[in-house]
C-alpha cells in the first residue's frame, strides 16, 4: 500500500510499505481522510520526540470497513472513526474511567505505533466506532480532535460553567474554535476568543465569539471566571493566569512546549485552580461522535481539504509556518 512516511526531522516521503498485519480482533480500515494535528507539525519538526522515524503518522481519521471480526458488529463498507489512544482496558486508571490517562496504552500514528496516512490501518474492534454515513469523512476524522474537546468541556464542576460571567478561549486555532462551538451548545455565557491571527479572530466572530482579543496589542484585564489554554505556550498560559478573576479556574489543553515559567504567586494569591486536559475518554469520544452526527457544527469553515497523500509533504511544510498561511486545520482525503 502507499504511505506517507516520517523519515527523518522535516522529511516525509511517499512510500510503498506492506499492508498492515491484521490480528484476530482488528478492523481493516480502508482510510478516507486524515487531520493533520498540530502535535503531528511538532514531531515532523524534531521538536517533541514524540513521533519516531520511520513512522506513519495519523491519529485523526475517518474510513470505511474492509474486514472486521464477526464479533465486533461492523460490516465490510461501514463508515468509521478511530478512537487512536489504545488504552490497556485493565490498570485502575481505566477501570474508574479515566482511560485517558491510561500509562499502559498505545497511540495511533505516535512514537513508534502507525496511523492513518496511509491507505490502510489495522486497529482492535474496540476502538473502531460506525459513523452515520451522512457525515462526510473529511468531518468524521475530526471526532478526535472534538472529543478533545468535549472532555475539556466536562472536566469543570458543571457549576463552575454554568455560573461563569464571563469565559475566555486562549488560542483560536482548531481545538480553540471548536471548543467556541461546543461551549455555545452548552452555556448562554458570552465567549471571548484571543487569537494573534486576525483571520483566526475573523473565523471566531463568525462561529459566535462575543468578542475577540488580539494579544500582541490589547491589553488583558482579569474579567473572566473561566479560562480555556488552547495553545500550549509559555505566553498564552501566562495570558490564561492573568486573565481570571480571583478564585478563577483555567483549563489547560495546549501542550506544545514543555517546561515554562509560571507566576506561582498569582495562583496562589489569588487562589486561581489549573486543569490539565489530556486527550479524552470513551464518554468523551461518544459525546464528540453524537456532535458531528447532529450536524450542528460548522466544521467546513475550519477546515482546508487536499486531496492525495502526495500533498501531505507540502501541506506539513506549510503548517509548520502558520503565520505565513490561511490553514486552520488541514485534512488530506484519499
Ligand atoms: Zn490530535
Ligand atoms: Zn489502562
Amino acid at each position: 500500500m502507499q504511505a506517507l512516511v516520517f523519515t527523518a526531522d522535516n522529511q516525509l516521503e511517499i512510500t510503498e510499505v506492506p499492508n498492515p498485519e491484521v490480528r484476530e480482533d482488528d478492523v481493516l480500515v480502508a482510510v478516507k481522510a486524515v487531520g493533520i494535528c498540530g502535535s503531528d507539525v511538532e514531531g515532523y519538526l524534531g521538536k517533541t520526540g514524540r513521533r519516531v522515524p520511520p513512522l506513519i503518522m495519523g491519529h485523526e481519521l475517518a474510513g470505511k470497513v474492509k474486514t472486521a471480526p464477526k464479533s465486533s458488529g461492523l460490516e465490510p463498507g461501514d463508515t468509521v472513526t478511530v478512537h487512536p489512544k489504545l488504552f490497556c482496558g485493565q490498570c485502575s486508571f481505566c477501570t474508574s474511567g479515566r482511560t485517558n490517562i491510561c500509562p499502559h496504552g498505545k497511540f495511533l500514528g505516535v512514537m513508534h505505533e502507525n496511523g492513518g496516512l496511509a491507505e490502510f490501518v489495522a486497529v482492535p474492534a474496540r476502538y473502531v466506532y460506525r459513523v452515520n454515513p451522512a457525515v462526510p469523512s473529511e468531518h468524521a476524522c475530526l471526532a478526535e480532535p472534538l472529543a478533545v474537546v468535549t472532555h475539556a468541556a466536562a472536566l469543570l464542576p458543571p457549576t463552575v460553567l454554568q455560573q461563569a460571567q464571563q469565559i475566555l478561549i486562549v488560542g483560536g486555532g482548531p481545538i480553540g474554535l471548536l471548543l467556541l462551538q461546543v461551549l455555545r451548545s452548552m452555556v448562554a455565557t458570552p465567549i471571548t476568543v484571543s487569537d494573534l491571527l486576525p483571520t483566526r479572530r475573523q473565523l471566531a466572530l463568525s462561529l459566535g465569539a462575543k468578542s475577540v482579543f488580539d494579544p500582541a496589542s490589547d491589553s488583558i484585564t482579569p474579567a473572566f471566571d473561566v479560562v480555556f489554554e488552547a495553545v500550549g505556550a509559555a505566553a498564552s498560559a501566562a495570558q490564561s493566569l492573568d486573565a481570571l478573576q480571583l478564585g478563577g479556574n483555567t483549563v489547560w489543553i495546549g501542550n506544545a512546549q514543555k517546561h515554562i515559567e509560571i507566576n506561582m504567586q498569582a495562583i496562589v494569591t489569588r487562589e486561581l485552580t489549573v486543569h490539565g486536559s489530556f486527550l479524552f475518554t470513551e464518554t468523551d469520544f461518544q459525546a464528540a461522535l453524537k456532535l458531528l452526527e447532529s450536524g450542528s457544527l460548522q466544521l467546513s469553515p475550519l477546515i482546508t481539504v487536499k486531496h492525495g497523500l502526495e500533498h501531505g509533504p507540502d501541506l506539513f511544510k506549510a503548517l509548520a509556518t502558520p503565520r505565513q498561511q490561511a490553514i486552520t486545520k488541514a485534512v488530506l482525503t484519499l
